[in-house]
């Protein structure tokens, strides 16, 4: 007798369940679109591997994963905290706050949850994981996203460009200085080529990043930063960097703290204005993959980037299961990592997500049980395109409130709801960036021409959006 999924079975037994299990998913698969969902006792749904499953977060990339998700057989009941108006068709919405563990304990114990995945990256900093890892109750409840201290690779930039420092991993130049290396920091901008970089060290809602032109603006920013709290908390240290020439471009990396799949690459782009003018904002599109980061490109952001990271996170003993989204510069076909963030990037999922072929789910369980290299992942040759819709003045003071029209009117893409609440019958924009419209299309100049043609059908006041996403790709 052997415990299997904490039944007592003999071989014989656990052959068969084996076999169940096989003709009982290609079962799902076949039925799939008919929602028939059987199993709703705990040790079935561990024979059977299906799992429930719980996605921290609201926005479009929480839909996208959704969405995803939600294709798997392995996929029971899905759930999304606090989720948008969108993420109903997907799963079931929770009224709880992504930073709220003890409500998302609660719930977590109640429904069953098999597996957590956590969308934003403020849950992470602050512990989520940990507060599971530290609980009897939900120890063993696989969360995907990093403990707090692998989250510091976002969440302090002085954590993370020591980190590139220590592996060897190409980044710019950089120094740290705080309210009492003032002067020092001073000095050293004086020396520093222009324009400079200045970046609060802690999270500061994408707003803490200065490239100054001039030795005296720098300077003065530097001081507001340092002295006067320009970014609260966040930039009681602040890194100057040195400023990379070059097109930037993100790479999604999956590990499980051993072995590490690299998801497809995106550009995003975070300028409100065509032609990457104006206010920097969350990101108005998106685009997968991207022509530029070719074979020999990839490869060397692999050997030079992603090996040394996932092994420098290893060798320094820092637990990581989860994503690292690595921002990069492609300078003269050279990859520098600006920055690493320890989710995934929004728009970027809205076009990674449906390139993926493979159950998503599965690869999931292959990072939380540690045999993420036992799964394949298979990438679709096609272009995602991702156009996001945004409120009227954003990225300012933005408009709330508006009904939105037109969701149905999609000829070739897919709605990913981001900031939208109901509100009677009507969905309404509730957020800066209100939807995020995807489209997935065997060649690049269908993908970008659908998404900006379907954006364009669909109605609110205010309503704003980037016509010449990825144009400048092709
Ligand atoms: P981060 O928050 O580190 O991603 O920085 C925000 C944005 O600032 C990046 O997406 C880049 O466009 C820009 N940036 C950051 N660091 C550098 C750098 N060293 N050189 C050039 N641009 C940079």
């Amino acid at each position: 007798m052997r415990r299997y999924a904490n039944v007592q079975m003999n071989d014989v037994q656990i052959i068969m369940m084996r076999l169940i299990m096989e003709f009982t998913h290609q079962h799902i698969k076949t039925r799939k679109h008919l929602h028939i969902r059987t199993f709703a006792h705990p040790h079935i749904h561990a024979i059977f591997a299906v799992m429930n499953i719980l996605i921290l977060g609201s926005g479009g990339r929480e839909s996208a994963f959704a969405w995803k998700l939600a294709q798997s057989a392995k996929c029971d009941k899905l759930f999304i905290a606090p989720g948008n108006a969108g993420t109903p068709q997907y799963g079931t919405n929770v009224n709880i706050k992504v930073t709220d563990f003890e409500g998302i304990k609660q719930f977590v114990l109640a429904k069953g949850i098999n597996l957590v995945l956590v969308g934003p990256e403020e849950p992470l900093v602050k512990g989520v994981h940990d507060f599971f890892l530290a609980d009897e109750q939900l120890k063993n409840i696989p969360v995907i996203g990093p403990q707090a201290e692998g989250a510091q690779l976002e969440g302090s930039k002085d954590f993370s460009k020591q980190f590139m420092q220590r592996n060897n991993i190409p980044t710019a130049a950089s120094r740290t200085f705080t309210r009492d290396t003032l002067q020092e920091g001073m000095a050293y901008l004086a020396t520093a080529g222009l324009p400079v970089v200045l970046k609060a060290d802690g999270l500061a809602a994408g707003k803490g990043v200065l490239i100054c032109t001039s030795l005296q603006e720098a300077q003065l920013e530097l001081a507001e930063m340092l002295t006067e709290a320009k970014f609260g908390e966040a930039s009681s240290k602040v890194v100057i960097e040195q400023f990379l020439q070059g097109i930037e471009l993100s790479v999604f990396v999956l590990t499980d703290g051993n072995s590490y799949k690299i998801l497809p690459e995106a550009k995003d782009y975070k300028r409100i204005g065509e032609g990457d003018t104006g206010l920097n904002t969350g990101g108005m599109g998106s685009v997968s993959p991207v022509p530029f980061a070719d074979a020999a490109f990839m490869q060397k952001v692999e050997e030079r980037v992603v090996i040394p990271t996932v092994n420098g996170l290893k060798k320094e003993g820092i637990p990581y299961k989860g994503f690292i989204f690595i921002g990069l510069m492609n300078t003269q076909g050279e990859p520098w990592v600006i920055e690493y963030n320890c989710r995934m990037g929004d728009p970027e999922t809205e076009s990674v997500m449906p390139r993926i072929e493979s159950d998503f789910v599965d690869l999931l369980q292959g990072v939380a049980e540690g045999t993420l290299h036992e799964k394949e992942l298979i990438i679709s040759s096609k272009t995602a395109a991702t156009v996001v819709c945004v409120a009227g003045g954003y990225p300012g003071e933005y408009m709330t409130g508006q009904a939105i029209t037109g969701l149905d009117n999609m000829r070739g893409s897919h709605v990913f709801q981001a900031g939208t609440a109901r509100q009677g019958e009507d969905v309404i924009a509730t957020g800066g960036r209100v939807l995020a419209v995807t489209s997935l299309q065997d060649d690049m100049f269908a993908a970008l021409q659908q998404a900006t043609a379907d954006a364009a059908r669909i109605y609110y006041d205010g309503m704003n959006f980037r016509k010449d996403i990825g144009f400048d790709l092709l």
